[in-house]
């Protein structure tokens, strides 16, 4: 078997093309674009590298970008104090703080300075514990790309037993609740996971949020199985997930690939969220079929 591709590129360009065409008809109604505001501080290569384009996609949806680019000393009081002003700034719909932060900087507090009702990451305790209770709410960007791939790929998800590979907040936790409010039955496995290979192959539906390259193996796999990739880890200059994709391939049935797979869904739903949260904050209805 060769598993099919499951091409996360096409499916995020369609989502953000139904974004932008939503952006006039709120523009319409309200006489403003949604706005995103992105705050990176300090200088890690990656993080200025993801804020270049979550800022350029959400130009070219037709809303606002906000950038707030601060030095690497920046205090956890300076940092509050901007999230405070943005939550406060009536033109700002979204908030995104990029992470990881200076260490001088307390992450948590800094979560917790976001306004819930901007929380375009999903990160805020609010934000997770209505994830947790099953409550509407804006969720983390990447694992609802994750469920929109495989819903799109295998429709109903009810009863298929599904392992997370990865315990984050941002990732695999987020990620295991959604799985579960579609009825599927799942198994959340980390580091201390005994005999993760056997944990694998009881698996319809397996995600891999762990950064360690090619990790996963399709001898865990079982044969038919549903792969997704998130992780994205860089090896001798070239992108590379937690699957091994070349073994993976031969047993899977369907597979995200890295580049390509759930990295551009990613920046896709930031958009899909930010237009949510403009629409919840306008008093309109939240637009339908994103
Ligand atoms: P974290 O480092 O926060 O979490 C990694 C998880 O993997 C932890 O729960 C850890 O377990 C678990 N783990 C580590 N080693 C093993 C192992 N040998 N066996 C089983 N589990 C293990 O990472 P993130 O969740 O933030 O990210 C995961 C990956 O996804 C990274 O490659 C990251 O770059 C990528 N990523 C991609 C995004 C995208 O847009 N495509 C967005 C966000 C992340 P424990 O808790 O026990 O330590």
């Amino acid at each position: 078997m060769t598993a099919e591709r499951i091409d996360g590129k096409a499916f995020a360009a369609a989502l953000r093309a139904r974004v932008a065409e939503r952006v006039p008809v709120f523009e319409a109604a309200t006489g403003r674009v949604p706005g995103l505001a992105v705050v990176l501080v300090g200088e890690d290569a990656a993080s200025q590298v993801y804020v270049r384009s979550k800022g350029k996609a959400t130009r070219e949806a037709g809303m606002v970008s906000f950038e707030h680019r601060l030095p690497d000393d920046t205090s956890q009081a300076e940092l509050i104090a901007l999230v405070e002003a943005l939550g406060a700034d009536d033109k700002v719909d979204g908030i995104l703080v990029q992470l990881p932060l200076p260490p001088q900087i307390d992450e948590k507090a800094v979560i917790a300075a976001i306004d819930p009702a901007k929380d375009v990451d999903g990160f805020t305790l609010e934000n997770a514990g209505r994830l947790a209770v099953g409550e509407a709410g804006l969720v983390p960007c990447t694992p609802l790309g994750c469920l929109m791939l495989l819903k799109d790929r295998l429709g109903d998800l009810a009863g298929l037993e599904a392992v997370v590979i990865g315990r984050s907040n941002i990732v695999g936790k987020p990620m295991a609740q959604l799985l579960l409010r579609e009825s599927c039955t799942v198994t959340i496995a980390h580091s201390r996971t005994r005999d993760l290979p056997g944990v694998v192959r009881r698996a319809d539906i397996v995600v891999a949020a762990v950064g360690r390259p090619e990790m996963v193996k399709g001898g865990w796999l079982k044969p038919g199985a549903t792969v997704i990739d998130v992780g994205i880890n860089r090896v001798e200059g070239r992108l590379v997930g937690d699957v091994d994709s070349a073994s993976a391939s031969a047993v899977a049935a369907a597979i995200t690939p890295v580049p390509g797979g759930v990295g551009p869904m990613t920046i896709a739903i930031l958009l899909r969220n930010t237009l949510v949260t403009a629409h919840a904050r306008a008093g309109l209805e939240a637009p339908e079929g994103l």
